[in-house]
């Protein structure tokens, strides 16, 4: 392989090799000086990097020529000349990058505030104020119409900051047209008990394809691999663990269409395996099931596809519909199966998207590398992520300054469903966030500055209310939640199932009571994370929360229960759930008192001077009035007085004085009668 060095290739380009040599390392790729060698990949990279820069310098050398007339974007006044030089100047340094120099402000903006957006010294806008006869000092606010006049001053359009829906939209993206879109490779990830071989799977699958594939091509562990079969490429997320999965899930970025669930022939279904089960189905990712160890004396698959019954999955041998391959990891057999099948259900799915669109996708993995910054594994899911686009990543944004593939190349566009390595970001964003090419970086930094503040409120607005035991009334009366789910964790199997089936008990026609995962040991982040995803409340006998899953638990407001008494449990949740239901009220009568006297005050209305003959009146019950057996009146009293004073309630015996709310037909000898409506528990 032939390597040639800075300055050759900096002859060919001709540009300077100091030149070449900050480009180079804008791409991170190691050079120490102009006798450095480069390696053919990145040569190729670089050489069309100028190649495009070319052309594009070649379009806007129109307008550079224009320089010394006065800006003419359109046919904008003269009067700044002096100030859209510097703004020009300093444009020019960041040349291809903001051309539409557009700031979003408020309804007003501190004088300090404007002159970072438009980034020009705070004295130069005082002293403009000045000279509108306008004394401002850094802090004080301006109006949007007067920032609009100095934005013009520097070429730059001030915009009212409109409360945009960024998440909204960039869901709204996904809806839109279908003309442009064209078949995608599906992505997989691998679950699984520990130590059932989801790492070896991984690693044959990688293998065997690779060595197929590209000769000597060292793979490198991005966090997500594509591999090819028969002209058809698949994407595994590199993984494995359901943390990862769930993570994404929890931030709604879905990025996988397919889930292998590993099962060892010698071990069966075991609690992680459940759990995997539990997550897949939560999320709606299809499932297929991959026997491994299948090499081993005491391999048992029938065993397994037996056990996977009790869960829900029918292997296609046992009458179902679940697809199941036998594989060894370890002697790699099977693995081209699995593959297959992979792409058959991937078929199936007709997994599409468009690779014309700007790019959207998840971050798979992210770090800080010393040499290299913020370092993130993207996973494109829509579009296509070529350098030097300005993206968007949760709360950090950049410019994708260089990209390197699972094979360790250097590349410089990535479609739908591939997986690459990015540099360039301004912080490292948190695995499961999603990210999206904006229009420039100015947008992508104004963006994320808005998430930073605004929309990550909306997020948590948007995200429906964790459920908790005792909010659950509300909940249900405000969101018409009908089912409750449940994750049940215990020290023994046995109780595990107790709880289940007592809980499961308590469903009825109006709340149904689904337990999503139950598992013995302690209860993990990854119980927690599913709990969030699916908006879940985690029960606990005689275990404890792990650490870390009492800080997700707290930062994600699961309500996690711990008992040690099964009923308990069941009492709890039974109270929580009469809540849930449509609460039955019954009338129930407090007493009686008859009018012997009335008193009619002008402005006031009827006084019934009344005795109590039976139970008590109460003030703030509901009272009918009644006359020969019939109710003339039905509603709330008006004032209930003994002597001159106000009383709360009544007894047998005594006399009142009482006035009915907008109502005084009243005659001696009617009967008040006081009532309370009272809840009637289930
Ligand atoms: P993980 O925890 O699910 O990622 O499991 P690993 O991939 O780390 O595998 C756990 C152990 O099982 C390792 O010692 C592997 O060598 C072994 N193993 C994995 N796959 C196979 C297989 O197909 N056959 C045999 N015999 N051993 C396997």
């Amino acid at each position: 392989m032939s390597k040639r060095r800075v300055h050759e290739i900096a002859k060919d380009l001709g540009i300077d090799s100091k030149d070449l040599i900050n480009t180079l390392k804008d791409f991170d790729i190691p050079v120490k000086n102009h006798m450095s060698s480069v390696k053919e990949d990145d040569e190729k990279v670089i050489v069309e990097y100028y190649r495009e820069d070319k052309e594009k310098k070649e379009e806007p050398k129109q307008e550079e020529t224009k320089k010394d007339v006065p800006e003419t974007k359109d046919s904008k006044n003269e009067s700044s000349n002096k100030r859209q030089k510097t703004s020009k100047k300093h444009r020019k340094e960041e040349e291809t990058e903001e051309k539409e120099d557009v700031i979003y402000i408020g309804d007003e903006i501190t004088v300090k505030a404007l002159a970072e957006k438009i980034e020009c010294p705070i004295s130069e806008i005082v002293k403009y104020l000045m000279l509108k006869g306008i004394m401002a000092t850094a802090n004080q606010e301006i109006n949007f119409a007067l920032a609009t006049e100095i934005g013009l001053e520097y070429d730059i359009l001030v915009e009212k900051e409109q409360e945009k829906d960024f998440i909204e939209e960039f869901f709204a993206a996904d809806v839109e047209d279908d003309t442009d879109k064209v078949k995608r490779p599906p992505v997989v990830v691998v679950m699984g008990h520990v130590d059932h071989g989801k790492t070896s799977l991984l690693d044959a699958i990688r293998q065997t394809q690779v060595t197929e594939g590209e000769q000597g091509g060292i793979t490198q562990h991005i966090g997500a691999y594509s591999v090819e079969l028969n002209n058809e490429k698949i994407t595994f997320l590199d993984t494995p663990g359901h943390e990862a999965f769930t993570a994404m899930r929890l931030r709604g970025a879905m990025a996988t269409d397919i889930a292998i669930l590993v099962v060892a022939a010698d071990d069966g279904v075991m609690p992680q395996t459940v759990e995997a089960i539990n997550h897949a189905k939560a999320a709606g990712v299809q499932i297929i099931v991959a026997i491994n160890k299948i090499d081993k004396e005491g391999a048992n698959p029938d065993r397994v596809k037996q056990e996977l019954i009790e869960y829900g999955l029918v292997t296609e041998d046992w009458g179902g519909d679940t697809i199941c391959v036998h594989v060894s990891a370890i002697e790699k057999t099977g693995i081209d199966q699995l593959l297959e099948m992979i792409l058959l259900v991937a078929e199936l799915g007709e997994l599409k998207a468009n690779p014309k669109k700007p790019a959207r996708g998840t971050i798979v993995e992210a770090q800080l590398d010393k040499g290299r910054g913020p370092v993130a594994t993207v996973l494109v899911q829509n579009g296509t992520l070529k350098i030097g686009d300005s993206i968007l990543a949760g709360t950090t944004h950049g410019k994708v300054r260089a990209m390197i593939n699972d094979q360790g190349k250097r590349v410089r566009t990535a479609g739908p469903s591939t997986p690459v390595e990015i540099l360039g970001l301004s912080e490292v964003p948190s695995a499961g966030e999603a990210f999206y090419q904006t229009s420039n970086e100015r947008e992508a930094r104004h963006l994320s500055e808005k998430l930073q503040s605004n929309v990550r409120e909306k997020m948590i607005q948007n995200t429906p209310q964790k459920v908790t035991l005792d909010d659950l009334f509300h909940q249900i009366h405000e969101g018409e939640m009908k089912e409750l789910k449940l994750i049940v964790k215990a020290d023994v199997q046995g109780s595990v199932e107790a709880v289940k089936q007592s809980l499961m008990k308590l469903s009825n026609e109006e709340v149904i009571i689904n337990i999503i995962h139950g598992g013995v040991g302690a209860i993990n982040e990854s119980d927690v994370m599913l709990a969030s995803a699916s908006n879940a409340i985690i029960i606990g006998f005689n275990v404890r929360p792990e650490s870390n899953a009492k800080v997700t638990a707290d930062r994600e407001k699961i309500d996690v229960r711990l008992y040690r008494v099964i009923y308990n449990a069941i009492e709890d949740i039974e109270l929580a759930m009469k809540g849930m239901l449509d609460p039955i009220f019954e009338e129930k009568v407090t007493g009686h008192a008859e009018v012997r006297d009335t008193f009619k005050v002008s402005n006031v209305g009827t006084i019934a001077g009344s005795y109590v003959t039976d139970g008590k009146i109460v003030r703030n019950s509901q009272v009918r009035l009644v006359r020969d057996g019939v109710v003339l009146y039905e509603g709330a009293l008006a004032s209930l007085k003994r002597f001159k004073d106000d009383a709360k309630e009544v007894a047998t015996g005594y006399e009142c004085g009482i006035m009915l709310e907008k109502y005084n037909d009243i005659k001696t000898g009617d009967v008040i009668e006081g009532f309370v409506m009272e809840e009637i528990p289930r």
